[in-house]
């Protein structure tokens, strides 16, 4: 079967999933490749360039990608039009020389035949302004999800450090060196000072387009400028809420930690919390993420994220799932029935209790063990029945779509690394 008649069977075989979802979930396992006509001029063109904002988030490494590696692909595009006749579709971007999805020009091509008229993100005004110390806003303070969300990796390293703790589909260690490597600014640590530097500057230029920020980077299981992980992020919220009270929602995604640190964050200012919990069958979950097993355990991160609901309303607790690398041979599920029956045990467990997780499509990276094994990623067939799954599940539970996610249902939704968001019922919701 070609690549187009799987996307075309699988929008046929399953209506209740919008044509856009299917594409965008078959783009973000596989990639894209670019033609040069499509990639950005970095920090001197028109086109806003990928950031790298946390993950590589590309299928083949840096030195691998031609003249991707020195002109920077965009960080998203907006898919539209074309045979299947796309509402506008944000799509984060993972490159993939050898994809058979390519963009040329303003055109995205499925085996050589086009799908959609694609719109490049243009270059914010204040991507390129220097900071005080020299580094670009772009590098601080990128915004993704099509300008609503400020992308604050503060710490660029995990804790959680080699095979016997990473989580085995995660390469943020590896894409710090890679960087390193190349030569790109790509700081470890960001000085608190320059993360508000960079913050009032977009506050100042962006004309209101971005709405929250998420404040992010490895876990801590020391210390980190000698403060805890809730102190050391937290003070990044706190700095942040003092200088622009209430201007962004302030999200957190770090480790599930006990009631009090996550209270801390609350105290600080924070109003959305992402205890990732990242895959979630018991066995999966000890050999997928042996760091947050050892140091945690399963059955300890879950009550912790039930504890924050506590803390936040369930509401404000949206721990991620990487959705995927419960097929991920040699220790994933056989098939897609058992993968999905899995998933929707968790998303049952946190919903009847008013907890809502979301899920970032699996991109099987190569520099980590999950990737290496499994270059294609999950099959298809199991990232589109998971959208429909995820939907049936929120609406069974009576809930809502997650707040600070912008406006659901496809053509609305900016959230650019799952289509779960594109894939709910449209619904005037606050931004
Ligand atoms: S906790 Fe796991 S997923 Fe998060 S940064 Fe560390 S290794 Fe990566």
């Amino acid at each position: 079967m070609t690549r187009t008649e799987l996307v075309e069977s699988l929008i046929a075989r399953y209506p209740g999933v919008p044509a856009e979802a299917v594409l965008k979930e078959d783009l973000l396992r596989t990639g894209v490749a670019f033609d040069d006509s499509a990639l950005s001029d970095n920090l001197d063109g028109e086109v806003k360039p990928k950031s790298y904002f946390i993950f590589s988030f590309d299928q083949k490494p840096l030195a691998e990608l031609g003249e991707a590696a020195t002109r920077r692909p965009p960080e998203e595009v907006a898919l539209s039009g074309g045979p299947y006749g796309l509402r506008r579709t944000i799509v984060s971007v993972r490159v993939n020389p050898a994809s058979p999805y390519r963009v040329a020009g303003s055109r995205l091509a499925l085996e050589g035949r086009e799908v959609a008229d694609v719109e490049l993100p243009p270059m914010p005004p204040y991507y390129r302004q220097a900071l005080a110390n020299g580094k670009t806003v772009m590098e601080t303070a990128p915004t993704i999800q099509w300008g609503y969300l400020i992308y604050l990796t503060v710490l660029r390293l995990c804790q959680y450090f080699g095979a016997k703790e990473e989580c085995r589909f995660c390469d943020i260690n590896h894409n710090w060196r890679q960087h390193k490597r190349a030569g790109r600014p790509y700081t470890g640590i960001k000085p608190v000072e320059d993360v508000l530097e960079a913050l009032a500057i977009i506050d100042e230029h962006d004309d209101g387009a971005s709405h929250a920020y998420t404040l992010t980077g490895g876990s801590v299981t020391s210390t980190v400028d000698g403060l805890a992980e809730a102190d050391f992020y937290g003070r990044y919220a706190q700095a942040i809420e003092e200088r622009f009270p209430g201007r962004w929602i302030g999200k957190v995604v770090a480790q599930a930690l006990p009631r009090a640190d996550v209270q801390r964050y609350k105290d600080y200012g924070i109003s959305i919390y992402h205890p990732n919990y990242e895959v979630w069958d018991a066995r999966l979950f000890s050999i997928i993420c042996p760091g947050k097993e050892r140091y945690v355990g399963r059955g300890e991160w879950h009550r912790r994220i039930l504890d924050a609901a506590g803390v936040f309303g369930p509401r404000y607790v949206i721990p991620n799932f990487v959705a995927g690398v419960e097929l991920a041979r040699p220790f994933g599920f056989a098939t897609v029935d058992e993968a999905i029956a899995s998933t929707v045990e968790g998303l049952d467990f946190f919903m009847s209790r008013g907890i809502t997780p979301r899920f970032t499509t699996w991109c099987p990276e190569p520099a980590t063990p999950l990737g290496r094994d499994n270059p294609e990623g999950a099959p298809l067939e199991y990232h589109v029945r998971l959208l429909g799954a995820y939907r049936e599940t929120l609406e069974r539970h009576g809930l809502r779509p997650p707040p600070g996610y912008g406006k659901p249902g496809a053509g609305n939704a900016v959230f650019s690394v799952s289509s779960f968001m594109d894939v709910l019922a449209p619904e005037v919701v606050p931004v």
